[in-house]
C-alpha cells in the first residue's frame, strides 16, 4: 500500500517528486483527507525541445496538458485526471552573466538551490520565496513575494527575458522591450499560456548569509492602533535606506486562558557588522531553526507546543538577522505541515482600501472561528510593496499583499464551508478593486476568477500595459 503524503510528518519529510505526491497540491495541508487526483499521464522533459515534442503530441492527441512544478499551490492549478508535463528535469542552469548581472536557468531550477549557487559568487536574487523548494518557473507563474519585495518588488519585476513554448508548439522569447504584450501575458499566468522554459533573472551582488540587518520594531496590542500604523506604512513605506525589508503581522491566537491579540511591525535596515552581531544572529537562529527542524518528529502535545514557540519565535524575531534568516523565517521555523492543518488566502489590495480590506477579512475569519468553529489560528500577514509590476496593473493605483494564514478544525470546516469563506474574500475583493495571489484557492467561476486575477487584469483589451509609451508617462 502507498503512503499518502499527508501522513508524513513534516514538510521537511515530503518527497516533492514521488508519485504519490503527484495527486495532490498543497490543499493537502488545508484538508488532509482530501482525496487524491492522479494525473493519467506523466510527460518529463528535460530539454525546450521535449517541451515542442511534449505539446505537438497532446495537440494530436488532443488532450488538455496541465504544467506542474513542486505543486505548492493550493488551487487546482497542477492536479488533472489527464496529461500533466513535471518542470523536474528541466533543472538546468544554463548561464551566469557577470558583466550583466544575470543568470539563466531552466524552468524547473529550484530557487533557493539557485540562491545558494550565487551566494557562492557573491551574488543573490532579489526577492526569493520563503520555502527551499520553489521553482523559478512556479515563482513567474504566481507573482513571487519576500519580505525585501518593500525595496525589490516581485519575483516577476526581476525577470529580464523568459523564452516559452506556446500551445502552438512555438518557442517565443519575450521581456519588457522584445515582444513585451508576450511577456505581461505569461508572467503570473499560472499555466495558461505554454510552458516556461527558460528564465533570465536580475541578480544583484550580495552576501545574504554574512550581511546582517537590525530589526526595529513596534508591537500592538490594539487592532486599531495596528491596523492605522500599518495604513500608513503601506501607503508610504520607507525608502530602502531606512526599510530594506520588512515583516508585520497580527496575530490572533485562542488559548485555554483567552485569546491572544497583538501585531508587531518589523523593518530590517543595514546595521556595522560588527562580530557580536553576527554571533547573535547565528546562536539566535540556531534556536529558532531548531524548533523548526524538531517540529513534527514529537508526539502531538509537545508538537503544539513547538509549533506555539515557533509562533513566538516569528513575532519576537531577533534583533540581528543575516538577510538569509529574514527571507527564510516563517518557513524555517514554522512548518506549516506540523500541528493543526493551515490554509493560505492571499489578496493584493489597493493601498487605499487597505483598511476596509483588513477590517473586513478579520471579521470575516472571526466569523468562521466563532460561528462554525472551523478556525483556530488566525494570523493576517502584510506586505507593503514596491512593484513595477503591480503599479501598472491599475493606472494610478498601487498595491499591498494581505495574507491569511489560518490553522483549520477540519472537523467543521467543510469543503463546503471552506468554498463560501474563499467566495465571500473573492466578492470582498471584486466589491474593493483588489486581485487574489492565485496560487492560493479562488473561486472556480471563470468570469468572477478573470475579475480577481491580476494576470487577467494585465490581459484586457484595454490594459494599459499593452502600450509601453504609456506605462513609461
Ligand atoms: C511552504 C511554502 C512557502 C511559500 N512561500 C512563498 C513565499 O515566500 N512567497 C510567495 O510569493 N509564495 C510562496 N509560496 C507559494 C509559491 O510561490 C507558489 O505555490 C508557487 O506556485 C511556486 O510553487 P511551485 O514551484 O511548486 O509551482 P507549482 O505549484 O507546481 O505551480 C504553480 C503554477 O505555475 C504553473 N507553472 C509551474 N511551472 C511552470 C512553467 N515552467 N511554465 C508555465 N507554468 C508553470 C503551474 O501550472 C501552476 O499554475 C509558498 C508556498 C509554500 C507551500
Amino acid at each position: 500500500m502507498t503512503q499518502k503524503p499527508h501522513t508524513l510528518t513534516s514538510h521537511e519529510d515530503v518527497s516533492h517528486d514521488s508519485l504519490d505526491g503527484l495527486g495532490y497540491d498543497w490543499n493537502w495541508v488545508a484538508n488532509p483527507s482530501i482525496k487524491p487526483r492522479y494525473p493519467f499521464k506523466v510527460y518529463l522533459p528535460q530539454t525546450t525541445q521535449d517541451v515542442i515534442e511534449v505539446i505537438k503530441e497532446v495537440n494530436q492527441l488532443r488532450q488538455e496538458l496541465r504544467i506542474r512544478s513542486r505543486g505548492h499551490s493550493s488551487n487546482d492549478l497542477v492536479l488533472t485526471d489527464g496529461a500533466v508535463l513535471l518542470t523536474e528535469k528541466l533543472d538546468q542552469l544554463i548561464e551566469l552573466n557577470e558583466a550583466g548581472k544575470t543568470v539563466t536557468v531552466q524552468a524547473g531550477f529550484v530557487l533557493a538551490r539557485l540562491d545558494k549557487y550565487l551566494g557562492e559568487r557573491g551574488y543573490g536574487l532579489p526577492v526569493i520565496g520563503d520555502h527551499s523548494d520553489i521553482t523559478a518557473g512556479g515563482f513567474a507563474s504566481v507573482g513571487g513575494f519576500s519580505p525585501a519585495s518593500l525595496s525589490y518588488g516581485m519575483f516577476v519585476d526581476n525577470i529580464a527575458a523568459l523564452e516559452y513554448v506556446n500551445w502552438d508548439g512555438e518557442l517565443i522569447r519575450c521581456s519588457k522591450t522584445e515582444n513585451r504584450d508576450e511577456f505581461y501575458r505569461v508572467i503570473t499566468g499560472t499555466g495558461q499560456y505554454g510552458v516556461i522554459v527558460t528564465l533570465t533573472l536580475n541578480i544583484m551582488s550580495i552576501d545574504k548569509e554574512r550581511t546582517i540587518l537590525e530589526l526595529e520594531r513596534t508591537f500592538y496590542k490594539n487592532v486599531d492602533d495596528f491596523i492605522e500604523a500599518t495604513r500608513r506604512f503601506v501607503h508610504d513605506p520607507p525608502p530602502p535606506a531606512d526599510a530594506l525589508m520588512e515583516r508585520i503581522q497580527w496575530i490572533d491566537l485562542p488559548t485555554p486562558g483567552g485569546n491572544i491579540t497583538f501585531g508587531q511591525l518589523s523593518t530590517y535596515k543595514e546595521t556595522s557588522q560588527t562580530g557580536w552581531k553576527a554571533l547573535r544572529n547565528t546562536v539566535e537562529f540556531g534556536y529558532l531553526h531548531g524548533l523548526g527542524r524538531w517540529a513534527g518528529q514529537l508526539p502531538d502535545k509537545i508538537d503544539q507546543l513547538v509549533k506555539m514557540l515557533g509562533t513566538a519565535g516569528v513575532m519576537l524575531a531577533p534583533r540581528y538577522s543575516s538577510i538569509k534568516n529574514v527571507e527564510t523565517l516563517t518557513d524555517k521555523v514554522l512548518d506549516a505541515s506540523v500541528g493543526d492543518p493551515t490554509r493560505w488566502l492571499a489578496v493584493i489590495s489597493p493601498v487605499d482600501e487597505y483598511e476596509v480590506i483588513f477590517r473586513e477579512l478579520y471579521r470575516l475569519c472571526l466569523e468562521y472561528r466563532n460561528r462554525h468553529e472551523a478556525l483556530t489560528l488566525i494570523a493576517l500577514y502584510v506586505k507593503a510593496l514596491r512593484s513595477e509590476y503591480l503599479d501598472n496593473l491599475v493606472p494610478g493605483k498601487r498595491f499591498c499583499e494581505l495574507l491569511l494564514y489560518l490553522n483549520v478544525n477540519t472537523r467543521a470546516m467543510t469543503e463546503e464551508l471552506t468554498e463560501s469563506l474563499v467566495s465571500r474574500i473573492d466578492d470582498l475583493c471584486i466589491e474593493h478593486g483588489a486581485f487574489r495571489y492565485m496560487h492560493t484557492k479562488t473561486v472556480k467561476d471563470p468570469q468572477r476568477r478573470r475579475l480577481i486575477d491580476p494576470n487577467a487584469a494585465y490581459n484586457r483589451e484595454d490594459s494599459a500595459v499593452h502600450d509601453p509609451k504609456e506605462v513609461q508617462a
